[in-house]
């Protein structure tokens, strides 16, 4: 974990020297996608207990500040996080914030927990009624992440969720089983929090790129 918060530390210090906007060819600064991450649970809330007793919300905020990291010199994204600490904030006020700042996108950033720990794997949830810009950021978060992890694939999955208060392509990221003795152990190493990073970083890029005309609080139906 400290060798985890160095290259932290040498990643912000490197990114801090960059430009935050992108010059395109015709000289226009041209606004990034502005995606919400939004790491789950925290504070009073730590989420689902897991294996060595760690909280889902403290792998959650991992995972969730890599991503912000990631993206800090991406031309085209531009991530805001919902918390980069360890607080509690009521899972309706993520969705409404990322109305309020008017984001294009909003993902949520989880962990499984489960009596049986052989329960393992990752799926992406949308709400019940979502349209379909969230079921395809979803299918595209996914791919990207068993392709990268070869997790086993969970699926997308539509359940009832605060996510449903957000006027964008919402979805809610189950990165793996905090309660299963693998997954649970691997989900702890930063390697692996960072390998989680990048792919639902490049899986919010490919939904970006490829159906732009899907962003946006104004076009979105949820
Ligand atoms: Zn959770």
């Amino acid at each position: 974990m400290k060798i985890g918060k160095l290259i932290v530390a040498v990643l912000l210090l490197v990114t801090l020297w960059t430009p935050l906007h992108s010059e395109q060819a015709d000289g226009i600064t041209h606004r990034r996608i502005r995606v919400v991450i939004d790491p789950g649970q925290g504070g009073r809330d730590p989420g689902a207990i897991g294996i060595d007793g760690v909280h889902e919300a403290d792998i959650n905020l991992a995972i969730g500040r890599l991503v912000f990291l990631k993206a800090l010199t991406d031309p085209l994204i531009e991530i805001i996080l919902t918390r980069s600490d360890d607080r509690f904030i009521a899972p309706i006020q993520r969705a409404l914030f990322a109305n309020e700042i008017r984001a294009d996108l909003f993902v949520s950033i989880h962990g499984n927990g489960f009596y049986n720990p052989q329960a393992h794997g990752i799926e992406t949830l949308i709400h019940t009624t979502a349209g379909q810009e969230s079921y395809l950021l979803a299918a595209t978060i996914q791919r990207h992440l068993i392709g990268s992890l070869g997790a086993r694939d969970r699926g997308v999955r539509r359940q009832f969720l605060f996510i449903r208060r957000a006027q964008m392509p919402a979805v809610l990221v189950e990165v793996g089983f905090v309660s299963n003795p693998v997954e649970g152990r691997l989900l702890q190493t930063f390697a692996h929090q960072s390998q989680i990073a990048t792919a639902i970083l490049a899986g919010i890029r490919e939904f970006a790129t490829t159906h732009s005309h899907l962003l946006g609080s104004a076009t979105a139906t949820r």
